[in-house]
């Protein structure tokens, strides 16, 4: 049997984070309140609506970064996000708190994952398929992210992670997919897959080092002018498996 693309099945896929396992609107929806809250501690008067739209103003810079390619941690985007409000210049226990904050995350209760996630899992890891996760950190940590998943039980399935927070860059990046490919066992590349949502990331970084790249657009359906399409696209994580060659 071989998958859509007429290459044999997969012995390895590795899945993108944001809006191809969790949603990427369930984050973030409290936290203007959250961090209004603390820098009210601090004497900073800013209100949520304030706070959301500064770092909106942060989450711009972080972008720019992000397609540079240029590796940014979350305490630097929150203080460019900060320097959009009242905050003392120089004061970084304002900084740190609010990093804390940011890096606490939300409730993992509230996260929503892609319907379907936790069945293809189970049934890609069944089959003896080794699984992975590929994915650019924004203001959320890895160790945060990794948190969300074990609440919901699908930590479990994966044995490797690339989080750019830890490998140092971001897709399309090909060292980021090396660092994947090691720690799963150097599959053949013919025989791995990327699933993700975003073309230039997802879908041009799987195609650059030879992996069928799947593009997801069940939460997010990526414009067509922004990079290539993938080898494979899926509404649904349900027919992920059958389109690899699993049964
Ligand atoms: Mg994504």
């Amino acid at each position: 049997m071989s998958d859509a693309t007429g290459r044999p099945p997969v012995q390895a896929v590795t899945f993108d984070f944001w809006n191809t396992i969790v949603a990427e609107s369930a984050i973030g929806a409290s936290r203007g309140s959250r961090i209004s809250g603390e820098l009210a501690t601090h004497d900073v008067q800013a209100t949520p609506e304030q706070v959301a739209a500064a770092f909106d103003s942060g989450w711009e810079w972080f972008v720019g970064r992000w397609k540079a390619n240029e590796h940014t941690t979350t305490r630097e985007s929150v203080a460019v996000s900060l320097s959009h409000l009242p905050v003392p210049v120089n004061d970084d226990s304002v900084v740190d708190a609010v990093t804390a904050l940011v890096v606490a995350g939300s409730d993992p209760a509230t996260i929503t994952l892609a319907p379907g996630i936790g069945n293809c899992l189970e049934t890609l890891a069944s089959a003896g398929v080794q699984l992975g996760i590929i994915c650019d950190v924004g203001m959320t940590p890895s160790t945060t992210l990794r948190g969300y998943l074990d609440h919901h039980g699908l930590l479990q399935h994966f044995s490797h992670w690339s989080f750019s927070d830890e490998v140092g860059c971001y897709k399309p990046d090909p060292r980021i997919f090396a660092h994947a490919a090691e720690g799963l066992g150097q599959p053949d590349p013919s025989r791995t897959a990327h699933v993700g949502d975003l073309r230039r990331t997802d879908v041009a970084g799987a195609q650059g080092v030879g992996w069928t790249a799947v593009r997801y657009h069940g939460l997010s359906d990526d414009p067509r002018d922004v990079g290539p399409e993938g080898d494979v696209v899926v509404a649904h994580h349900d027919d992920l498996p059958g389109v690899l060659g699993i049964s």
